[in-house]
């Protein structure tokens, strides 16, 4: 064919080509498509989007449509009877004409990427179809070669896959561990350092573990509420030591972040998914550091609470032994003024004034009984608060030979205390329990201190391998100036199970000892646990 009579696809170049079809799609013309008129399907080619050529077997061009020529720049007077190869840009590896021309000379579609150029001479990424199509006796006769300009496409693929391997190693050079969750807390994405908690943590999912512990602080993290921008800042989730494991602190932060839905049926209404990015960030060793200077802190403060305490109980002892016998002599002034014994006068002037004297060294000893000064309430994990008041005790521990077995709830929830008052409670069972075992002929020593959540209470079991406590003095511990430990050389008061008492009871919990525990004596703590939404923020 010349490049003259070629210039425009005629009606019967095109019923030539109609009447043959591509291969693999060889299917017989239904008598209701030869009713179409042919100049639909030219219509068709020429109204299509896509650039379209046809060629002959050595791909010379016979016809093109406006398409071809707004892609290439090409007018028909200048590119019929041209090859394709006119468009080749010689950057595109022999390799692909190869295949191509192996692929359609074999009477298969092929379908590729290339670098063409245009007439203006720039290069544009096509994507192209060839179609094969074969005469009566099953040879090409023709081929139909059918594509567009993704440069931009390609572009913005490339963009994308960019910046995603930027986001991504940026988020693996991270030294803190990141993972993308979503409402059904499914992991979508997570970075080395996340990976890392794995192993560490020996839990199979630490990031459900992060938000079990965040969602009892919190509440409900994931709200239907919750919009783009809405996060939460520095969390603070400590992992308890168990084994050769030790304690673990992480700093939490979270972004809730929403992502419009990529699925066709949701192209007229727009659907979004709601993700949140979980970062977690290890501070053991800030949090190790600060707890050695607060130790520091915390062992000067108790030294003083506890020389205040010894000389509340001093005066209150002396209280005690003053009031027994002025009690007596009140009941035998009474005595005697019910007798209306006149006799006995010189005697009931004194005893008079020895009761008058005694109540005012009574009041004198009150007023100068020194108040525990009140601290204010706050959240406390009791976890964290044992854990300080057994490194206070660490010397203690150690002298008196005494091994502690420590079993805390790896998630507790917090409590709203007092953190010095419950420091003090806990102390002294410590100190009750390390004594008890000196007392006892048992050579094993044990503490065991276990924390735990029940029915909504936030439990503190603290149990020694002591002698016990007698069942008919159980309840009797509880009272003032009450002590199991007698004769010489007892140190102790009575009054520290008062304190313990009341502190509990400031604290609106419950304590009691475990009737069921033998040998030696458990000591079970319960204290509501904390309903409110308040978050600690550490800075
Ligand atoms: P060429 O010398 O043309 O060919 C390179 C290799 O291709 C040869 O070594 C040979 O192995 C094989 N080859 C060439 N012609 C034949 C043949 N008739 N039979 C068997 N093998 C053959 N190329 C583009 O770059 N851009 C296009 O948009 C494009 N569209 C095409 C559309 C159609 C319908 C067809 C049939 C081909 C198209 N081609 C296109 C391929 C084009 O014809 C060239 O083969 C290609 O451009 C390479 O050109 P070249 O001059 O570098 O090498």
């Amino acid at each position: 064919m010349s490049k003259t009579d070629s210039h425009f696809l005629d009606h019967q170049v095109a019923a030539d080509l109609l009447s043959v079809m591509p291969v693999g799609d060889r299917l017989p013309l239904t008598s209701d498509l030869k009713s179409l008129p042919m100049s639909l399907f030219i219509k068709t080619v020429e109204q299509s989007p896509i650039a379209i050529s046809i060629t002959d077997r050595k791909a010379n061009i016979l016809y093109i449509n406006p398409a071809f020529t707004e892609v290439t720049g090409y007018s028909e007077t200048e590119i019929l009877g041209e090859n394709e190869s006119r468009l080749s840009d010689k950057s595109t590896p022999r390799q692909v004409y190869y295949d191509l021309w192996h692929t359609i000379s074999g009477k298969q579609v092929w379908q590729g990427r290339l670098i063409n150029r245009r007439k203006q001479g720039q290069r544009y990424l096509a994507e192209l179809t060839i179609a094969p199509m074969l005469d009566e006796a099953g040879r090409v006769s023709h081929y139909i070669g059918m594509h567009r300009d993704i440069t931009q496409l390609h572009q913005d693929e490339q963009q994308i896959k960019n910046q995603k391997q930027l986001i991504e190693s940026m988020i693996n050079a991270s030294s803190v561990a990141m993972v993308v969750l979503d409402r059904e807390q499914k992991i979508i994405l997570d970075n080395q350092m996340y990976k890392m908690l794995h192993t560490e943590l020996k839990h199979p999912e630490p990031a459900l573990f992060f938000l079990q512990a965040l969602q009892h602080e919190t509440g409900e993290l994931w709200s239907d509420e919750q919009t783009l921008g809405q996060s939460f800042n520095n969390l603070e989730v400590r992992v308890e030591a168990s084994g050769a494991r030790t304690t673990r602190w992480f700093s939490c932060s979270g972004n809730f972040f929403i992502e419009n839905d990529t699925q066709a049926d949701s192209f007229f209404s727009q659907q979004t998914k709601q993700y949140l990015l979980l970062s977690i960030n290890d501070i053991t060793r800030q949090r190790q550091q600060q707890e050695r200077l607060q130790i520091q802190v915390l062992r000067n403060l108790l030294a003083e609470e506890e020389h205040l305490r010894s000389i509340r109980e001093t005066l209150l002892g002396a209280m005690h032994q003053i009031g027994q016998p002025l009690n007596q002599i009140k009941a035998a002034i009474k005595l005697m003024v019910q007798r209306n014994d006149t006799e006995n006068q010189p005697l009931r002037d004194l005893l008079n004034q020895v009761q008058r004297m005694g109540e005012e060294t009574l009041a004198t000893l009150g007023r100068c009984v020194p108040e525990i000064p009140e601290s204010a309430e706050m959240p406390v994990n009791l976890n964290q608060l044992l854990h300080e008041v057994m490194l206070l005790n660490n010397q203690k521990f150690l002298v008196n030979g005494v091994v502690v077995d420590w079993l805390p709830d790896p998630v507790l929830p917090s409590i709203l205390g007092a953190e010095n008052k419950l420091r003090m409670l806990f102390k002294q069972l410590i100190d009750n329990a390390v004594n008890a075992m000196n007392r006892g002929s048992s050579n094993e020593r044990g503490i065991t201190i276990s924390t735990l959540v029940q029915h909504g209470w936030v439990c503190v079991l603290i149990a020694d391998t002591g002698p016990g406590i007698p069942v008919h003095q159980r309840n009797k511990v509880f009272e003032p100036f009450y002590t199991t430990q007698t004769g010489i050389g007892s140190s102790q008061a009575g009054m520290g199970l008062v304190m313990v008492r009341e502190i509990v009871n400031q604290h609106r919990g419950l304590i009691e000892i475990d009737p069921d525990y033998s040998p030696g004596c458990r000591f079970n703590i319960r204290f509501p646990r904390q309903h409110s939404m308040t978050v600690t923020h550490h800075e």
